[in-house]
């Protein structure tokens, strides 16, 4: 086996793997020096021991070595379930300076709204949303994950006064069928697949509509992997394979708990044949991509730079999501040192995001939240502008 089928999303895999084994393992509050966020005054932060970072480097190093044995197999699913939805209702118990540790790092961005926005002053804020579990709640059937008309509204009225793309593991297609906005930019196959808004946008600095497909090389041998997962999971009632063009899901939302580990089995032997594709975990699902070094973070910097913001200091991103693939995104910001992540959880998890929001309700009323603030200081500078005015017209010349 290659690195590239461990369960990493990029080639800092010893790291990455260990962070895994570690959350599987019930102590998920922790980070590594490396990404450990700005210091909070009066906040401590948890780090992991180096003792348990070279213990669990030892797990990867054995799951590497078994070549696509038990271990990884056993490693996939554990990450599944750490971060799945049924798990997140009974998390493993925490004490409460844990808990209270986490929410200090990570507060919720509809308390901080001032702060977010008072840092964002004289700054262009441009929006970067994730789809499943941010807009839409996560449902049994990933088909029927559809976002309430009111949501929709928000995000219409939110695109008109800021730039706002969507990043999906999704489809492109798919993703819009959801969210049905023509004047959004869309990332799907987690941004590998670029498109620029089909309807007019208004925050368009001079760049085309944007298209941008950095594995279409790659369609081929994912139809035939599709092919491949319909035929080894048609055993595993409820297994759904979800062809998303660039990149493909394996939906493990209706499969049985019991039944996990035999279908990432499934998932695994199809994926020994191909070591240009790699695998990741997210939310009741395995997802499989090339090995290109391409994510949502990569497709952040590309739509900034689409934009006109490629080297700006006055720009100001946000980025909302809940799952790992969005880790990236958040990497990104923090590295660049511009905008914010936010992480939408209700439980504590090792992120780069700055702040939390719990569910997508709380993502809307943050969304209008955003709109109002932006509808009341357009108006005040228009207020401002007529009374200059005013003032200049009986002003002597
Ligand atoms: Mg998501």
């Amino acid at each position: 086996m290659t690195n590239q089928n461990v369960v990493v999303s990029d080639g800092k895999s010893g790291i990455n793997m260990a962070i895994t084994a570690a959350a599987v393992s019930g102590s998920s509050l922790f980070t590594t020096a490396a990404q450990k966020p700005p210091a909070v005054p009066g906040t401590s932060y948890i780090t992991i021991s180096k003792k348990k970072l070279l213990q669990n480097l030892d797990i990867n190093a054995a799951a590497a070595a078994c070549g696509g044995g038990g271990a990884r197999i056993n490693a996939w699913v554990d990450s599944m379930r750490a971060s799945s939805p049924t798990h997140m209702k009974s998390p493993p118990p925490l004490s409460g300076d844990h808990q209270t540790s986490w929410t200090m790092q990570h507060p919720s961005a509809l308390d901080m709204f001032e702060q977010i926005t008072n840092a964002s002053k004289g700054k262009q804020i441009v929006m970067f949303l994730d789809y499943d579990g941010t807009l839409s709640p996560i449902v049994d059937d990933p088909d029927r994950a559809f976002m309430s008309e009111s949501m929709r509204a928000t995000v219409r009225k939110l695109a008109r006064y800021f730039p706002t793309a969507i990043v999906s593991g999704r489809c492109r297609d798919k993703v819009y069928s959801f969210v049905r906005l023509a004047e959004l930019y869309y990332a799907g196959s987690h941004g590998m697949d670029i498109k620029g808004p089909s309807k007019g946008s208004i925050h368009k600095k001079g760049a085309e509509a944007v298209l941008f497909q950095p594995a279409s090389e790659y369609i081929p041998m994912i139809d035939e992997v599709y092919k491949a997962l319909l035929e080894v999971t048609k055993a595993t009632p409820g297994a759904k394979v979800e062809n998303n063009k660039f990149c493909l899901s394996v939906h493990f939302r209706c499969v049985d708990e019991k039944k996990w580990i035999e279908l990432a089995k499934q998932v695994g032997s199809v994926m020994e044949g191909y070591p240009d594709l790699r695998l990741t975990q997210g939310r009741k699902v395995l997802e499989i991509r090339p090995t290109i070094k391409w994510d949502k973070g990569k497709a952040l910097e590309f739509l900034l730079e689409s934009l006109g913001y490629a080297n700006c200091a006055d720009v100001f991103p946000v980025y909302i999501g809940d799952d790992r693939t969005d880790e990236d995104a958040f990497k990104v910001l923090r590295e660049r040192g511009q905008g914010f992540g936010i992480l939408v959880s209700k439980t504590p998890k090792e992120t780069n995001a700055s702040y939390s929001l719990q569910e997508p309700t709380e993502v809307m009323a943050f969304l209008r939240r955003l709109v109002d603030w932006k509808k009341s200081a357009l108006r005040n500078q228009f207020r401002m502008r007529r009374r200059l005015e005013e003032i200049n017209m009986f002003l002597p010349n």
